[in-house]
């Protein structure tokens, strides 16, 4: 059994327009002590599908169909109290916004504290001490800092302290969003590389969401590909980023390391994704794709294996001879 499997997992919003299906039938798993990155242009539906796994969509966000199942346990139907019990405890997050989620007046040691108590009620103060103790050595943050106010701290030192929240229960799998400042892109990097290091001695799981392809390239197992609220592509990170099967992917490639500065790079794939409370039928990346015939516009791509590559696309037996070459040239 997979630490968590997620099953055609539907999340949508309500909006004037209907509902926006930022995540639309995605299926995909995380094993035990594996690292995925999940990656695609922004609005794809990544932070969504973060939201809902960890259970803190906004109110006007909802599951609409699908299961998660973590150590089998479906998260989409337990109590609200069962939840929020497996909340840093099992399942942490490192949000998008992470810099913004302390609370301005206690200091950054009583935050930590207080997650602790609330979690193992039981655990006598120097025990705590000594895990907060590791948790600031791990993350790169001076000891000396722990009574400091947010305030006190830098953007960076904050993100720290909240990753260090974040490990302090040694969770099995950790939800990373991506920061969002340049500042942070480079610290990611750094902590995504200390992360790693615990989570072969800890058997910990992350799952790691970020613009910065050569991040995930270095940091991740495998490669989860979204495309306007689907999966377009999965599997090992060496053939996601060696030989794609999905055309998409393969845009993406080319629009390495950093998909959010070069949108001139990604001419390969100009446009822009679908209206997710409309979207087309058939496949979703048709009306950019290089390769869709008329079958792409009429039926929903299906899974093509190709050795541990699924790909969601009518054509991948096309890739090779017409886009792969020319990708690599232009590289
Ligand atoms: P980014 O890379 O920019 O962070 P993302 O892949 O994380 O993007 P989401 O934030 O998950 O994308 O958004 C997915 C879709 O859902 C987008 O079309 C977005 O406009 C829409 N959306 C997000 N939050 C809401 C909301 N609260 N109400 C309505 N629509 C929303
Ligand atoms: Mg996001």
């Amino acid at each position: 059994m997979a630490l968590l499997e997620v099953e055609d997992l539907e999340v949508y919003y309500d909006s004037e327009d209907g509902p926006v299906k930022a995540v639309d039938g995605v299926s995909f798993q995380i094993e035990a002590g594996e690292t995925v990155g999940i990656v695609g242009e922004s609005g794809c539906g990544k932070s969504t599908l973060a939201k809902a796994l960890i259970g803190i969509l906004p109110k006007n966000g909802y599951i609409n169909g699908g299961k998660i199942l973590f150590k089998g346990e479906d998260l989409t139907d337990m109590p609200e109290k069962r939840r929020r019990a497996l909340r840093w405890d099992e399942i942490s997050l490192i949000a998008q916004s992470a810099m913004n989620a302390l609370d301005p007046v206690y200091t950054i040691r009583e935050q930590i504290l207080e997650a602790i108590d609330a979690h193992y009620p039981k655990m006598g103060r120097s025990e705590a001490q000594d895990i907060i103790d590791e948790s600031f050595d791990l993350v790169g943050l001076d000891r000396d800092r722990q009574t400091d106010y947010p305030h006190q701290f830098s953007g960076g030192m904050r993100q720290r302290a909240m990753i260090a929240m974040s490990l302090v229960l040694e969770p099995s799998l950790i939800l990373a969003d991506e920061p969002t400042t340049a500042l942070d892109v480079i610290m990611q990097d750094q902590i995504l590389k200390r992360i790693n290091g615990i989570q072969q001695e800890s058997d910990t799981a992350m799952m790691v969401i970020t613009h910065d392809v050569a991040v995930v390239a270095e940091t991740c197992d495998r490669v989860v590909v979204m495309y306007a609220g689907e999966l377009a592509e999965e599997g090992p990170s060496e053939f996601i980023f060696g030989e794609p099967y999905h055309p998409y992917t393969l845009g993406l490639k080319s629009a390495f390391p950093d998909i959010r500065r070069s949108e001139q790079d990604l001419v390969s794939i100009g446009g822009h994704p679908p209206d997710l409370s409309n979207p087309p039928s058939g496949c979703r990346f048709a009306e950019r794709c290089p390769l869709a015939t008329e079958v792409c516009r009429e039926e929903s791509p299906p899974a093509v294996e190709h050795g541990e590559l699924r790909s969601f696309c009518h054509h991948t037996d096309r890739i090779d001879a017409e886009l792969r070459s020319v990708a690599s040239k232009a590289r």
